[in-house]
């Protein structure tokens, strides 16, 4: 059996009228009309017209399943039909795999499928235009954090994902047995991340980490993607604009070389300019405030102050200086104003799409905040003897990548910029 093409079907044209070529794919529709039947045959890079004539190849077509994937070798010649600029005069077909019919989802999205039946039919799933363009700008938006990050002279690194103690407290990390222990998996790669900028500075993490948290929302996954970054001999100010910078790079870059994507998902970008605005955690208040939404220093905002600052400023936005006591103990207090921490959140409107801020380096200072927020100084041995072998000033942040997906594409439930969500519900395929 052949299983070879010579040309992707994005490579062809009606220039190429009278070569002769072998393309694979997947058979989107098939019309049979006595002596002709026509496949509209799809692979990544694009769809054809194969026209198919002749009793023998007639009969090998008849009947043939949607999404049966089929290898045809014919002559490229101009098409008459109104969608297709060339076809593919059909010489030999083989069939190398037949799909069942029906298929649990429709994946051309003419016959619409709940969001739930095209999770349970995924790898499917990707034969609809829409969906596999979300991967495409996924893949896209990745290349160039990449090349952003690694361009403001940061390394890529792995951290370990399974892990021997909970770190940063741990109310919420998945336990496994590791053998005859107990074990862990990493909630983010917060402590390692500050460590290294000891030994290499500038490090950066791309990775899956998890939360076990029972939210039924649609920003929070129990496996997301995560972008990290820590340099040292930064504060958190300079780190917001290497975020704003990348947010507003990663833009540019789907505009330019996603556009076929963006208009499969029926879109226009929304692209942001920088600087973005910057709002204190006291002007928040105050703003929330007059809108009828008292709080007092030291509350925390909840999801109906976040919507309403979220109509306030409707874009990304900086939420910078909050309580040092709301945030983790690792964050360093603004030295004239030590109850004022020097931390951000990135927002789109109401969703959080980002945390970052000052760390202390000072380990009598760690230990402190680690006590005060009633955790053990001696859980985090292994990191904080690090803090005693010159541990630079440092500053970092943690970005939510599937948030950013969703915010980028504009669809509101992470769950369809990733390939394989999980959620407290969903744990399978
Ligand atoms: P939230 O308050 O929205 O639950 P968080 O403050 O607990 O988020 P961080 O620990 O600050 O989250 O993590 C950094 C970023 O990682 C968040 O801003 C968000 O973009 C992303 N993130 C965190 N938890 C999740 C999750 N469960 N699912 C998807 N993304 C997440
Ligand atoms: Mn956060």
């Amino acid at each position: 059996m052949d299983i070879k093409k010579t040309h992707d079907i994005g490579t062809l044209g009606p220039a190429m009228k009278g070569q002769k070529v072998t393309v694979g794919g997947w058979v989107e529709d098939l019309r049979e009309l006595g002596k002709l039947s026509f496949i509209t045959l799809r692979d990544v890079t694009g769809v054809s017209q194969i026209v198919v004539a002749g009793p023998e190849n007639l009969l090998q077509v008849k009947d043939l399943s949607k999404q049966s994937v089929v290898l045809v070798t014919g002559a490229v010649q101009e098409s008459k039909a109104r969608d297709f600029t060339f076809e593919i005069k059909a010489e030999k077909i083989e069939i190398l795999s037949r799909a069942i019919h029906p298929l649990p989802i429709d994946p051309l999205g003419r016959l619409e499928s709940g969001i739930d039946n095209r999770l349970n039919a995924r790898a499917l799933d990707l034969r609809n235009q829409k969906t596999a363009s979300i991967f495409k700008i996924r893949h896209n938006v990745l290349l160039c954090i990449r090349k952003v990050i690694s361009d403001n002279g940061f390394l890529e690194v792995n951290t370990p994902k399974i892990i021997g103690s909970a770190s940063e407290g741990g109310a919420n990390l998945f336990s496994l047995k590791y053998f005859d222990k107990q074990a862990y998996l990493a909630q983010s790669p917060q402590l390692y991340k500050e460590q290294l900028t000891l030994g290499l500075e500038r490090i950066f993490e791309i990775s899956s980490f998890y939360r076990a948290e029972k939210s039924h929302t649609v920003r929070h996954l129990t496996e997301f993607t995560s972008v990290d970054i820590e340099s040292a001999f930064m504060d958190y100010t300079d780190v917001m604009e290497i975020l704003e910078k990348l947010i507003v790079a990663v833009f540019d870059h789907v505009e330019k070389n996603c556009a076929e994507d963006i208009k499969n998902l029926g879109i226009e970008l929304k692209k942001p300019q920088a600087p973005f605005e910057r709002v204190t955690y006291k002007q928040a208040i105050e703003e929330l405030g007059k809108q009828g939404l008292p709080l007092a220093f030291g509350d925390d905002l909840l999801d109906s102050h976040l919507r309403k600052l979220g109509e306030i400023h409707p874009g990304f936005y900086f939420l910078t200086d909050w309580p040092l006591k709301l945030k983790p103990f690792y964050i360093h207090e603004k030295e004239d104003d030590p109850i004022v921490s020097k931390s951000f959140d990135l927002q789109y409107g109401y969703l959080e799409l980002s945390s970052g801020g000052r760390r202390l380096h000072d380990p009598v200072k760690i230990k402190a905040r680690l006590v005060e927020q009633g955790l053990d100084p001696m859980q985090f041995e292994d990191h904080l003897k690090a803090f005693d072998w010159g541990m630079p000033p440092h500053s970092g942040w943690g970005l939510g990548l599937d948030r950013l997906m969703a915010v980028l594409t504009q669809i509101d439930n992470v769950r369809e910029v990733v390939l394989y969500p999980r959620d407290p519900e969903r744990l399978f395929p």
